[in-house]
């Protein structure tokens, strides 16, 4: 569609088993934000059976309306229906802007819509905008990291963009706020080439790293994996979890949900303590909005010195046990 048939802001709000990922709170305050820019409504658009509900949600976080594509087709997500889908629903209504959450549902969606639509996309955006003409700018680390590319498509329409979750903060909710429901009972049928039997909560035993106020990173630095469990100990200790930079993923000795970074999760504790991690580009990325950050390196040059508040230029072999113990004869102390 052309520039001059496409207005409105779009975010896909992503929905399994009917509970809203968070994403789509995150994805609705920064379109807020650019509603006020470009003056434009914002609209969510949620896809499933019976999940309407949810529309009340999405007003009280800044959507003016929501679009509610209805079929139990759409019950579970399946790449080809909800492509269909999605795409018939913004021919029929032509936004200008139309924003998913880089999300493995987001990735593997959006750039369906985008080919379906015929328009261009830019993945895995870190911040979107508008520039002093008030072209609508994506942000997206390019290079491995080490630049920032700032991408328009000036022509085509919709401007698509998948945002990495957890960079935007999700608005305070206003359960006052009044939006426009629309539910759109479409047409749409079940993929034929396969069949889903049974959807399952994937189980990790740690709480969610972007939820936690408090954290303990540990990187190459950490010698065995037996190490981990005096981590673990702290991070207990200290109210907080165990999270990692990417070579202990690459190792196997921790989950990829516990990975900081470019290609794992966007952190914002109130206080990380980075351990034996030099501080990558692609690790600073997905923790440099973090409040107090702490870091523990046998070498005084590590990059993450630059950012920490208190740094420890040591082994943390005796150091992290020392650590424990202190703490606990603290907390000892306190309870006698
Ligand atoms: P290193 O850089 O090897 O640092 C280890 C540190 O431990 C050193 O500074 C060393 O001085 C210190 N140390 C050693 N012994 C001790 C000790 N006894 N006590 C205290 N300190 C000690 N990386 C990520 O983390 N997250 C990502 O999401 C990510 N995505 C990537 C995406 C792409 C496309 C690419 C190309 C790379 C990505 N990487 C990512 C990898 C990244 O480039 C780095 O290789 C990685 O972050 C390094 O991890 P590290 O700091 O733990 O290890």
């Amino acid at each position: 569609m052309t520039k001059n048939e496409a207005k409105g802001i779009w975010v896909f709000a992503e929905q399994r088993n009917g509970t809203l990922d968070k994403t789509a709170l995150e994805l609705l305050g920064k379109a807020t934000e650019l509603k006020e820019e470009n003056g434009e409504t914002v609209t969510a658009i949620l896809a499933g059976h019976g999940v309407e509900t949810l529309a009340d949600t999405l007003i009280a976080h800044g959507a003016d309306r929501v679009i509610v594509a209805e079929s139990k087709a759409l019950e579970n997500y399946s790449a080809r229906p909800y492509q269909k889908v999605i795409s018939s629903m913004a021919e029929k209504y032509a936004p200008s802007i139309f924003i998913f959450p880089a999300t493995a549902l987001g990735r593997d969606l959006a750039p369906r819509v985008m080919c379906s639509l015929g328009t261009g996309l830019t993945a895995d955006a870190v911040d979107l905008g508008f520039d002093e003409e008030g072209a609508f700018v994506q942000t997206t680390p390019a290079f491995g990291g080490s630049l920032l590319a700032h991408i328009a498509i000036p022509e085509l329409r919709p401007q698509m963009v998948t945002v990495r979750a957890h960079v935007f903060d999700a608005p305070e909710p206003d359960p006052a706020r009044k939006g426009e429901v629309i539910v759109e009972n479409v047409e749409a049928e079940v993929d034929p080439d396969y069949e889903v039997l049974e959807t399952r909560e994937r189980v990790v035993s740690d709480v969610a790293i972007h939820e936690a106020e408090v954290l303990v990173a540990v990187g190459r630095g950490v010698k065995q994996e037996s190490d981990l469990e005096m981590f673990r100990t702290l991070a207990q200790l200290i109210g907080g979890e165990l999270a990692c930079s990417r070579p202990l993923v690459d190792e196997g000795w921790l989950d990829h949900s516990l990975q900081i970074g470019q290609s794992g999760t966007t952190v914002k504790p109130k206080f990380i303590l980075n351990v034996g991690i030099s501080g990558s580009v692609q690790y600073m990325v997905g923790m440099q909005k973090s409040g107090t950050v702490a870091t523990i390196n046998t070498y005084a040059g590590a990059e993450l010195f630059d950012i920490s508040k208190y740094g420890v230029v040591a082994d943390y072999t005796p150091l992290i046990p020392a650590i424990i113990d202190e703490i606990k004869a603290r907390k000892a102390n306190k309870k006698g």
